[in-house]
């Protein structure tokens, strides 16, 4: 699947999200008061939450979404009285507010991740100190010149679907989402899934201003998806090696944990690694590494792939049985034998020569080979722990033989 495909499909879900939540709001106008209640302040938990959670796992940009969230909701729905002679106020918060958070969603999402009790977290926090400044001057002395700065026309004809929307709240918008979706299409990285979607709630909880219950549904699940980031990062920590992407060796405990009562385990060591980190340096090794974990992963029938450390890594077959396991295994070793790992010279040029090894000498195949031992669980060997530890004679073995083999 391609980069822009995934971002699309990033794109349909945060849109579904989107109309359910619009759903749950039409289901919430003739709900029990309380609950009704509850909808509109439960936003304030979520933000809440993840809040303390970025803070915890030291994840500004989610940090200082949800605070700029939070904060706009509440000015918005909570410090002005809901009554009619108080409409003024509203509009003077909703101009203010409207441009602010694609500014800051915009703002956090540019700047790299660099911790929030850091200079560059002082510098965020100041920020939105300065914003809330000026909102609290434009209400206190009902600045019109400072608030026309919100409101100014940058488009000839009225956009007459968002009629409460700045021009200036539209662009920001505009020029938000189309940031945070363009950067998911080039990289193929999700982060920006999230606030692609937060971007899309908070202007939809924007648009439905004098609709409380649905624009609280909306911040809701703008602090649903905050919190959600969070906890994925944490699972991400927990359960997945930094450097390759593979599942870690806390995943593959709990992998070990859930085997039935057939399944082969595969140790595998990549041959003479040492050799090649002092050959070509660490960070070879390190961008080879990467290339090799990417091959493992691919390993086929159903094999599941984990780092188990160094450049070790170890294979759970479910369901089959070492001679079922074996072909895959030297299916595996093949292929990472005559793969060849492009290594690229510092002086390389910039654009990629159309034949990257015959006819330009910044680039270099290096080729690495991989020794792989395999165990089954059988009588002799009754749990995970047990079916690893001969997974390692094995390899063992398959080093005595000379490397680049697999044995069992
Ligand atoms: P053998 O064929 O017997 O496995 O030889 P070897 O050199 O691979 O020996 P061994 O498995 O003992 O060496 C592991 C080496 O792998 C040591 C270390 O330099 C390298 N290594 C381990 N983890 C990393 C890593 O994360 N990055 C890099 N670049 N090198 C690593
Ligand atoms: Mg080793
Ligand atoms: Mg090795």
């Amino acid at each position: 699947m391609n980069k822009t495909t995934k971002a699309l499909i990033s794109l349909g879900i945060n849109c579904l999200l989107l109309i359910i939540a619009y759903f749950v709001s039409v289901w919430l106008k003739a709900a029990p008061p309380t609950i009704k209640l509850l909808s509109q302040y439960v936003s304030y938990v979520l933000f809440a939450a993840a809040m303390f959670f970025g803070w915890w796992f030291n994840r500004s940009r989610v940090f200082f979404c949800s605070l700029t969230l939070m904060l706009c909701q509440l000015a918005l729905f909570q410090l002005i009285p809901q009554e009619p002679d108080a409409a003024e106020y509203f509009y003077m918060i909703l101009s203010m507010t409207s441009v602010y958070i694609p500014l800051n969603i915009l703002v956090f999402s540019i700047q790299r991740e660099r911790g929030i009790a850091s200079s560059w977290g002082r510098m965020r926090l100041l920020f939105i100190a300065v914003e809330l400044l000026i909102g609290a001057w434009i209400i206190w002395y009902n600045d019109s010149d400072l608030l026309q700065l919100f409101n100014i026309k940058l488009f000839p004809a009225d956009i007459s679907f968002v009629p409460d929307l700045s021009h200036m709240s539209l662009l920001l918008y505009f020029i938000t989402f189309i940031f945070l979706f363009g950067r998911q299409a080039v990289t193929g990285k999700n982060h920006d899934t999230p606030f692609m979607g937060i971007t899309l709630f908070s202007f939809a909880a924007l648009m439905f201003n004098k609709d409380l219950n649905t624009a609280s549904v909306m911040f809701a699940l703008s602090g649903l998806m905050l919190s959600a980031v969070v906890i994925r990062a944490s699972h991400s920590m927990a359960y997945l090696d930094e450097l390759t992407g593979l599942p870690s060796k806390r995943a593959l405990k709990e992998e070990m944990l859930k085997l039935g009562s057939k399944y082969t385990i595969a140790m595998l060591d990549i041959d003479y690694f040492k050799k090649f980190n002092d050959t070509y340096g660490h960070d070879v090794g390190d961008d080879v590494l990467k290339l090799v974990a990417v091959c493992i992963k691919g390993v086929g029938g159903g094999g599941k792939a984990f780092r188990y450390g160094g450049e070790e890594f170890t294979i759970v077959f479910p369901g089959k049985t070492a001679e079922e396991a074996i072909p895959y295994l030297e299916e595996l070793r093949e292929y990472i034998a005559n793969r060849g790992f492009i290594r690229r010279n510092k002086n390389r040029p910039k654009e990629k020569p159309a034949d990257i090894v015959t006819k330009s000498s910044s680039y270099k195949k290096l080729y690495l080979t991989v020794s792989i031992g395999a165990a089954e669980k059988n009588e002799k060997y009754r749990t995970p722990e047990e079916v690893i530890k001969a997974a390692d004679k094995a390899l063992y073995n398959a080093k005595s033989k000379g490397r680049n083999c697999v044995c069992k």
